[in-house]
């Protein structure tokens, strides 16, 4: 994972970084000349550019080769006649290699090994040493956009790293037309934005005039690539440059010419820091949009996001924050995980999406069988649905129409805990916390359930029987209304991130069976792992007669949720020719279950034990120190969830603003500062976390007067 090493935005001081890519569909394509050519319409535009080349491969190390035969002399011809910029250079070359390969190889070679975020990094030191007499740095790669850097890495990384648009230059002729789209179609699967693409013919002028053939094919690339821009909704320019036999002065007057209109483009870029960018797009989402549990009166302060990569959240000024929040439970695998993207690309490819009324598909299929594989053993039948809500409404929906099935009819309440939360939906709603829920808010329109003491014994004491206590006197009360008894087992997440023991949930089962209740688990939050079994029914052995799943069922990537029942239960609501009464249009959204399916191979792996397990040696340990400060009322850490509960609501904005001071996202709710950081968050980035936290304590931060 990148995120130890990553480009630290996060407490990165001084200029943002104001730059471009130059990279071409492959060697000798004419790159260094398109580089060298509109460094110096840029200059000629005033805007004081450089052109750098972070890797150089085919020159030793040593400044005097450096100068003589990396590219910098082409750059420096091309300015030669222009009044110099003062403190800056024309061209920089950041590091040489001396085998004429690959940036992998030549470095391998040299018995080096190159990271995309190392080379970012440099690239950023550079920036910082000019001290301000570089507005525009011109990043010219090595060769084409997948030329590798390392085993797992490629020059995208290094352009995604710091996340700048991109010219491509191709060369026109026989074959172009491949390349270009296949560096198209890189570039759009990374997310980079193209610039320009720039076509400059493979032969030069001077080697004779085209022949009609030849003619056809260069007069064609152009057109057949800007439709094709065109198609994929791209309007960056396609620029026709000749290739001159002798790069002379007039030569470079000629190409800095064509060039005019990008560099006036790209001063204008210049004008418009990312910093600024950044605040008008958090005014403009003022204006506009309404955010979660939130006034659109009273606006909450706000961080843009524009990219995200293994455990880090990049904002829109280029601060690159470590996460601590998984997105809400889901994003369990980090973030742009390949597998993840890859899964999506592919599906997209082959059908994104198509109606499940009538008609079925591989992913959906595939995806239902290893979910039940998974599951606590009984479950056999499995819903999908769009959301964690959703699957919670279809849950309470399965167990009104079983008990219909069976004659039941007067069954058709809920009995739940307090201090749970199964969503936003208006069913969901009536059985989250009656409190922390708001029911006061929706008191006419909500069905009114039954509620029931917390599950009160803690997952780290020895059980305690009276725990079932109000259970059973609830269900001895009102057993013949109750359809179903709905619950989070062992974590109670968004109601108070409450871990209960185990034993609770077997005595529950049974007394359910007794009363001839359902028992449904909600693992939506809990599920895939979080708690450090893949589901946390198994830390009670207990099989419930409905499980709700979602959050990580993607890994985070987009929203599906499953709703998964006994063959009993489904046998029941089927009865007489029954139906199940419930359908929603994006049901087994293709590209959802092809993702749900890759992160299903990344759990498989099993890797995911030895991290959960790990997270949750570096949360005891980081988040212990909190426990003496003033304020705190209680620490605990179960799996990868680490919590610290305040005595009293905390300051959340003052909070979410000392965090991202920090270089972290944490996002406190209520009384409750809690983490639960991808799994493959490394340990350093953990302790982070819990520092920040801590730090955050210090500061009092969290006090409503912060
Ligand atoms: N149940 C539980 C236990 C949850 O934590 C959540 C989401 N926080 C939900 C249900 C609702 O899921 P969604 O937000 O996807 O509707």
């Amino acid at each position: 994972m990148r995120g130890a090493d990553s480009t630290g935005g996060a407490m990165r001081e001084g200029r943002p970084l104001c730059a471009v890519f130059v990279s071409g569909t492959g060697t000798d394509v004419g790159k260094t000349v398109f580089t060298a050519a509109l460094l110096r319409a840029l200059r000629l535009a005033g805007v004081a550019a450089q052109a750098v080349k972070p890797v150089q491969t085919g020159v030793p190390a040593g400044e005097e080769y450096d100068a003589l035969q990396a590219d910098a002399p082409v750059y420096t011809a091309a300015v030669a006649d222009l009044p110099p910029v003062p403190g800056l250079a024309p061209a920089a070359v950041l590091r040489c290699f001396s085998l004429p390969a690959s940036p992998h190889l030549a470095a391998a070679y040299d018995g080096k090994r190159l990271k995309a975020a190392e080379l970012a990094r440099d690239i950023l030191k550079h920036w910082d040493g000019l001290n301000g007499a570089a507005e525009l740095l011109l990043l010219e790669g090595a060769g084409g956009l997948c030329v590798p850097l390392n085993k797992r890495e490629d020059m995208l990384d290094l352009m995604d790293a710091l996340d700048l648009p991109v010219l491509l230059v191709s060369g026109n002729g026989l074959g172009a037309l491949n390349h270009t789209l296949l560096s198209l179609a890189a570039l759009r699967d990374k997310g980079l934005r193209l610039a320009a693409l720039a076509l400059i013919p493979t032969q030069p002028a001077a080697a004779g005039a085209p022949d009609e053939d030849e003619a056809r094919i260069l007069a064609d690339n152009p057109r057949m690539l800007r439709a094709r821009l065109a198609q994929a909704g791209c309007d960056a320019p396609v620029l026709e440059l000749p290739r001159l036999a002798r790069l002379d002065g007039a030569a470079w007057q000629r190409l800095a010419a064509e060039l005019s209109p990008l560099a006036e483009e790209l001063r204008r870029s210049v004008e418009c820091p990312r910093g600024e960018a950044a605040a008008d797009l958090v005014s403009r989402d003022h204006g506009a949009v309404w955010h979660p549990y939130a006034s659109a009166v009273e606006l909450p302060p706000l961080c843009a996001a524009r990219r995200s990569h293994d455990n880090r959240i990049v904002l829109a000024d280029g601060r690159e924050l470590i996460d601590g929040m998984s997105s809400w439970w889901a994003a369990a695998h980090g973030y742009n995980h390949p597998r993840l993207l890859a899964a999506l690309r592919s599906q997209a490819g082959r059908m994104p999406h198509v109606m499940f009324g009538g008609l079925t598909h591989a992913p959906a299929v595939e995806l239902a069988e290893r979910l039940l594989a998974h599951m606590p053993r009984g479950l056999e039948r499995v819903f999908f649905a769009d959301s964690g809500s959703v699957a919670v409404e279809v849950a309470l929906k399965m167990a009104l129409q079983y008990q219909q099935g069976r004659g039941e009819t007067r069954r058709t309440r809920f009995l739940t805990p307090r201090g749970g939360y199964h969503g936003d939906t208006l069913g969901a709603m009536s059985v989250c916390d009656p409190v922390t829920g708001m029911h006061s808010l929706f008191a006419g329109l909500l069905p009114r359930q039954i509620f029931m003491e917390r599950p009160s014994c803690r997952f780290d004491a020895p059980f305690d029987p009276a725990s079932l206590d109000d259970a059973r006197r609830a269900l001895e009360q009102h057993g013949k209304e109750i359809a179903a008894v709905i619950l989070e087992p062992v974590v109670q997440g968004a109601g108070g991130m409450w871990f209960y023991h185990p034993d609770y949930l077997r005595g529950l089962a049974e007394l359910c069976r007794g009363a001839g209740t359902l028992l449904i688990f909600d693992e939506i939050a809990t599920g895939f792992g979080r708690t450090g079994k893949f589901f946390a029914a198994e830390w009670a052995g207990v099989t419930p007669d409905i499980l709700c799943c979602g959050k990580a069922l993607t890994g985070g990537m987009l929203t599906l949720a499953a709703t998964a029942c006994t063959g009993d239960v489904a046998r029941e609501i089927c009865r007489e020719g029954r139906v199940f009464m419930h359908g929603p249009t994006f049901m087994a959204n293709a590209l959802a279950c092809a993702v749900a399916g890759a992160a299903l191979d990344i759990l498989d792996e099993n890797r995911w034990q030895g991290q959960v397990a790990g997270l949750e040696t570096a949360m005891r340990q980081g988040l212990e120190p909190c426990r003496q400060l003033p304020g705190v009322a209680d620490v605990r850490v179960l799996g990868g969830i680490g919590v610290v509960e305040m005595e009293q609501a905390v300051n959340t904005a003052a909070l979410q603003t000392c965090f991202v001071e920090q270089g972290v996202w944490i996002r406190p709710f209520n009384r409750l500062i809690y983490l639960m950081p991808p799994y493959p968050s490394p340990a350093t980035d953990v302790a982070r976390l819990c520092a920040a936290v801590e730090e955050a304590l210090r500061r009092g931060a969290h006090r409503a007067d912060a």
